[in-house]
C-alpha cells in the first residue's frame, strides 16, 4: 500500500498499555515496566488489545515502547531477548485483531525514545549524556528488527512517540535512511502550547520530520489535554501529514509523592476529542491513564460527528 494512504479513513487510535496491565493483575513496576508481560503473562496483553479493539479502536499500539537492547543489557538481561521481545509484542497485537476478522485494525510498534529506556524519567526533558551517533544506533537497532521481520510479526507501521527534542527526531530521521519504504509516525511530547519537552518548537520538529519520505503522520502525546488544541494548530501550520493526538487522561503526574493527582472522566475526553478532531486532528487516541472506556467514548463522540 502507498505510503500517503495507509492512514486514510483511519481516526480511532487505543489508549494506555501499561496502567490497563495493571488493573488485570500483572506486575509493571520493574524496570521494564510492561515488557516483561510479554513474556510472563502474553494472554493479559492480547486481552488489553482486544479491549481497545472492541471499544473502537482502528490502530493498536504494541507493548514494546521499552523494549531495547540497552534497556535489556541495563536490567541485567540478554540483550537478544529484546529483539525477541519486540517481535512478540507484534505477534501479540496481530493475534488480538485476528480475533476481530470483521475489522480493518492497523498494528503501530511502539517505539519510545532513548530516555525510555534510562527509566529515570529522561524523556521528559530529553537533556540526555549520549552523543548523536548513540541516538542513531539505539534506534537503528529497533528499526532493523522490525524492518526484517517475518509477516506474522511484521507492523503495519512504526511509532516514534513521547520524542523529547528535535536531535531525537532527527537521529531516528538518519536512522531509517537505509529503509525509505518502511510507514512512520513521529509524536512528541509537549510542555506547553508551542514547545516539545527538550524546549524547541513543535511546529519546528514537525516540519523537520515532515520532510522524512516514511512520515506517514505527525502528532504528540504523553501531553496534557488541556494543551492538545493548540498543538494541533501547530502541527497543522507545520506541515499536511495527517494529525494524531493522544494525550494523557486527566490526571497528572505528582513527582514528588510519585503518584497521580486529579481525576480522568472518560465521558469529558470524549466531548474533548471532539474539539481535537473538530480542530483538525485525524486519528485521536489516549496515552498514559486513558483505559477502554476513554476510546469507547471517543469513538462514540467521533461516530456522531459523521451523523451531523
Ligand atoms: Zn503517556
Amino acid at each position: 500500500m502507498p505510503l500517503d494512504s495507509l492512514l486514510s479513513g483511519v481516526r480511532v487510535l487505543d489508549g494506555g498499555m501499561a496502567s490497563e496491565l495493571e488493573y488485570l493483575g500483572a506486575n509493571i513496576n520493574g524496570p521494564l515496566w510492561s515488557a516483561h508481560v510479554l513474556e510472563e503473562a502474553p494472554e493479559k496483553i492480547i486481552a488489553v488489545h482486544r479491549a481497545y479493539i472492541e471499544a473502537g479502536a482502528e490502530i493498536i499500539e504494541t507493548a514494546s515502547y521499552q523494549v531495547s537492547r540497552m534497556g535489556y543489557a541495563e536490567a541485567g538481561l540478554d540483550p537478544a531477548r529484546a529483539d525477541a521481545a519486540l517481535l512478540r509484542s507484534v505477534g501479540l497485537a496481530r493475534e488480538a485483531a485476528a480475533f476481530h476478522p470483521d475489522r480493518r485494525v492497523l498494528i503501530a510498534a511502539s517505539l519510545g525514545p532513548y530516555g525510555a529506556a534510562l527509566h529515570n524519567g529522561a524523556e521528559y526533558h530529553g537533556n540526555y549524556t549520549c552523543n548523536f551517533g548513540d541516538l542513531v544506533e539505539f534506534h537503528r537497532q529497533r528499526i532493523d528488527v522490525l524492518a526484517y521481520a517475518p509477516p506474522a510479526e511484521s507492523p503495519d507501521l512504526l511509532a516514534f512517540e513521547t520524542l523529547p527534542s528535535l536531535a531525537e527526531a532527527e537521529a531516528i530521521g538518519q536512522a531509517l535512511a537505509k529503509h525509505p519504504e518502511l510507514p512512520v509516525w513521529f509524536s512528541f511530547t509537549c510542555i506547553d502550547q508551542m514547545h516539545v519537552a527538550h524546549g524547541e518548537l513543535l511546529r519546528e520538529c514537525a516540519t523537520a520530520v515532515a520532510r522524512f519520505p516514511q512520515t506517514v503522520g505527525i502528532g504528540i502525546n504523553c501531553t496534557r489535554p488541556s494543551l492538545v488544541n493548540a498543538l494541533i494548530a501547530e502541527l497543522r501550520a507545520a506541515s499536511d501529514k495527517p494529525v494524531i493526538a493522544y494525550p494523557n487522561s486527566g490526571e497528572g503526574w505528582d513527582a514528588e509523592n510519585r503518584c497521580w493527582t486529579g481525576t480522568s472522566d472518560p465521558l469529558a475526553f470524549g466531548g474533548e476529542a471532539r474539539e481535537w478532531f473538530r480542530t483538525g486532528a485525524q486519528i485521536v487516541g489516549g496515552c498514559c491513564r486513558t483505559r477502554p472506556t476513554h476510546i469507547k467514548e471517543l469513538t462514540q463522540a467521533q461516530s456522531k460527528m459523521n451523523e451531523i
